[in-house]
């Protein structure tokens, strides 16, 4: 095991990776911007090192400070946590140059799944059904890309190859409509990501999200922990999860488990990854792979009692999986609640001083947060401030606990989302489950105030 790695992050995961490499006797160094200075996780670290102002691109995007910084305190490994520079090729590359074990995948097989037509194409090859449309990159020639969409048939959804966080997509419903959206989503696509390829899918009307977990070591050993639902969405961004999803036959869900565990093995995958699918009338099409842990990693964690970032580190530390894949159990059920630091009903970012926080607890309740009393949110990230999650023996059990949970939860001198969580957990649709990536979005128009 290592003795000591770096946090390359912020925030609630930040702390969340400090609390695993507590838990396994590593010493953690944290990093941290300006703005985090007095956050209470870097105040608990034992060593802490500066990397920059409160700008993400000078400090948590920072390659050279941040290797320095392991440098400097002599850390043998890189723990990226997710968003920032987690799904960088060429991060992972300088890190492990610099003499550094990354924490997560090969620096390759986070190119390969960056990029979203190179994705879909090794998983086409690796057996793993994939939504239909244009089998690569789209070409210039507009009568070529018209042929294409009326192959795949309308409506079709152009997607920049490079994209991610929700951004870089464009639906189109009409052939009159199509050239236009494909210039705009290339033009934005190279000036948000750098590369201005796009892809065409059919858009699918109402699916689900419903992504899979796996793990895989160095031994070509991989596992699938179930899957999550991440069907409730706003611009594409997901709100709330749970595990397992309901109303999804258990056999189905094995099928494809197993087919990303091939595929992991195939690639000689290794670390924590999910595999995203959109799921409509019995059948899973995958959109895309991330090559590090999700935000909603916590609710994977409480049915199966695994330690999803522990993991991480131990395979990283070219130790072999500690269970196999008949040693896993999906039991009870969580949800996650994000809880950001927004208006609830206009998503305007709210950031400032927090003057009072007061977190629920009981059986089954889990929160994931930075947060404190006094906790000054700073303007420059994100706008989550942690995770509320909870577990029950039944789907109803977890909806009562987090009812609950949010009823006692206080977060006061800043506006945030939990009222929007509470009026979705006593929501008549919701509770009966299985809502699809639409449902949040006409909801929110009908309760528009
Ligand atoms: P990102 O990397 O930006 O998260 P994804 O490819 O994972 O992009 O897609 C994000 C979300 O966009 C999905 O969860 C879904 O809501 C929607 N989406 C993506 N592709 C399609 C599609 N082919 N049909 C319908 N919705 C889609």
């Amino acid at each position: 095991m290592f003795k000591k790695i770096l946090i390359a992050n912020r925030g609630e995961i930040a702390l969340r990776i400090q609390r695993a490499c507590r838990e396994l006797g590593v010493k953690a160094v944290m990093v941290y911007s300006e703005a985090d200075r007095d956050a209470k996780y870097v105040r608990l670290a034992e060593e802490a090192v500066c990397i920059g102002p409160a700008a993400s691109n000078l400090s948590y995007l920072n390659m050279p400070a941040i290797i320095s910084a392991a440098e400097v305190t002599d850390a043998e490994a890189i723990h990226p946590g997710y968003g920032f520079l987690s799904e960088n090729a060429d991060f992972a590359e300088r890190v492990e140059k610099s003499g550094f074990q990354f924490i997560g995948p090969s620096p390759d097989s986070i190119r390969l799944m960056g990029d979203k037509v190179s994705a879909k194409q090794a998983m086409i090859r690796a057996g793993v059904p994939c939504v239909p449309g244009s089998e690569g990159e789209l070409p210039d020639d507009p009568s070529q890309i018209r042929r294409i969409a009326k192959t795949v048939g309308y409506p079709v959804i152009i997607k920049a190859a490079g994209g991610g966080g929700g951004r870089g997509m464009r639906v189109v419903h009409t052939e009159a409509a199509l050239i236009n959206a494909v210039s705009m989503t290339k033009a934005e696509a190279g000036a948000a990501f750098g590369n201005p390829a796009v892809y065409m899918e059919k858009f699918l009307q109402n699916p689900r999200h419903i992504e899979i977990q796996i793990l895989a070591d160095t031994f070509k050993n991989a596992v699938y922990l179930g899957e999550r639902d991440c069907s409730m969405q706003r611009r594409h961004q997901k709100i709330l999860e749970e595990a397992p999803a309901p109303g999804i036959n258990r056999k189905l869900i094995e099928r494809i488990g197993e087919r990303c565990v091939t595929a992991c093995k195939k690639m000689g995958y290794r670390g924590a990854g999910t595999f995203e699918f959109l799921y409509e009338a019995g059948e899973f099409y995958f959109i895309e792979m991330n090559t590090r842990v999700q935000v909603e990693h916590p609710v994977t964690e409480m049915v199966t009692g695994i330690d999803i970032v522990k993991t991480q580190i131990m395979v990283a530390a070219g130790e072999k999986l500690p269970f196999t894949q008949r040693q896993i159990t999906i039991s009870g059920h969580a949800i996650e609640c994000r809880i950001n630091a927004e208006d609830p009903y206009k998503f305007t970012p709210s950031p400032g001083r927090i003057t009072t926080w007061h977190a629920p607890g009981g059986p089954g309740v889990r929160v994931d947060s930075h947060i404190y009393t006094n906790y000054f949110v700073p303007p420059n990230y994100d706008s989550m401030i942690g995770k509320l999650i909870v577990h029950g023996d039944t789907r109803e059990q977890a909806l009562a606990r987090m009812r609950t949970a949010l009823l006692e939860t206080a977060v006061e001198g800043i506006n945030t989302n939990i009222p929007l969580h509470r009026e979705l957990m006593v929501d008549a649709k919701f509770m009966a489950g299985g809502t699809n990536i639409h449902y949040l979005e006409h909801w929110l128009e009908q309760h528009k105030r």
